[in-house]
């Protein structure tokens, strides 16, 4: 299926890890035929991706902290006066400490809002700017967590609840703009943000997943490249979950000690 991103412009969040989801969001949309910018934490980060993904098209690269109303603004800035236009963005960039509610500190917990919420408001208020006229696709990372939270992460959970409300609020009053706005969920991705946690209890994890693997960040890349796509043009307001069925039902053993007996 073509996607239409030929001479599309399109932003992504958080993209300079090369074993990032970010980064595969933007070669995916790269190799469908999009003109990319990305922005990231730190300038060197942000200078290797953008060599590493010049190999797939046309890339810029801003350094940028998201959290930051003054730094959001203006890599935007910098995007119009690059290309001319916007046509999607994606808000991928996050954090995700482990840490007990009572053992963090307020400073901390800003930091967590700062980053995985504050950094979709401000990206969407700086998008519909740049948007708004033409139309355009806004993407936003939530997370299992938005959803099922759990002990040991409650700030990120909490952020990322909260990212899962804010996309549907705007969804809504971004419609009349021809501004469609969806999240995404991935269950458990194989990337820098989840290697401790993958070390510690793969097992424990990959037996949550009813297709028995962890995700890839290809899977999520081909995923959020179709919501963002002309292909998902009356879909808005929702989340897809890239999660290879974590937790779908609460036993997925169940279909595995019972392969072969069925007679159905
Ligand atoms: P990742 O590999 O840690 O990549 C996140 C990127 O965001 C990093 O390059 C990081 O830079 C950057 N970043 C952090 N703080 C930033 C800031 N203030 N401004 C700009 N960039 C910043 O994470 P990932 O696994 O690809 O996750 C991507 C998104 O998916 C996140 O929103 C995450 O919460 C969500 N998610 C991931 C999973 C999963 O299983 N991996 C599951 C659920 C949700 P530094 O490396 O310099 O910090």
């Amino acid at each position: 299926m073509d996607l239409g991103y030929q001479g599309k412009v399109a932003g992504i969040t958080g993209a300079a890890s090369s074993k990032g989801i970010g980064f595969a969001i933007a070669r995916q949309m790269l190799q469908e035929g999009a003109s990319v910018f990305l922005c990231d934490l730190k300038q060197e980060a942000v200078d290797a991706a953008v060599k590493e993904l010049s190999a797939y098209g046309t890339v810029r690269g801003y350094a940028a902290d998201v959290s930051g109303g003054q730094a959001v603004a203006a890599m935007f800035d910098r995007a119009m006066a690059d290309f001319g236009k916007i046509d999607v963005f994606v808000s991928n960039a996050g954090i995700y400490p482990q840490c007990a509610l009572m053992d963090m500190t307020a400073a901390q917990w800003d930091t967590v809002m700062g980053v995985n919420l504050r950094s979709v408001f401000l990206c969407a208020q700086n998008a519909y700017r740049c948007m708004k006229g033409r139309g355009g696709v806004l993407i936003n990372a939530a997370s299992y967590a938005a959803v099922l939270a759990s002990a040991g992460s409650g700030a990120y959970a909490a952020s990322k609840s909260a990212v899962y409300s804010l996309t549907k609020t705007l969804a809504a009053e971004l419609a009349p703009y021809n501004i469609r706005v969806n999240g995404f969920i991935p269950g458990v991705i194989a990337t820098g943000m989840t290697q401790g946690v993958i070390e510690a209890k793969e097992d424990s994890l990959v037996s949550q997943i009813a297709l028995r693997r962890l995700g890839e960040p290809d899977d999520v890349a081909r995923a959020v490249a179709f919501l963002a796509s002309d292909a998902a043009g009356y879909i808005t307001g929702t989340f897809v979950e890239i999660s290879g069925g974590k937790l779908c039902v609460q036993n997925p053993d169940y279909a595995y000690q019972n392969r072969g007996n069925s007679n159905g």
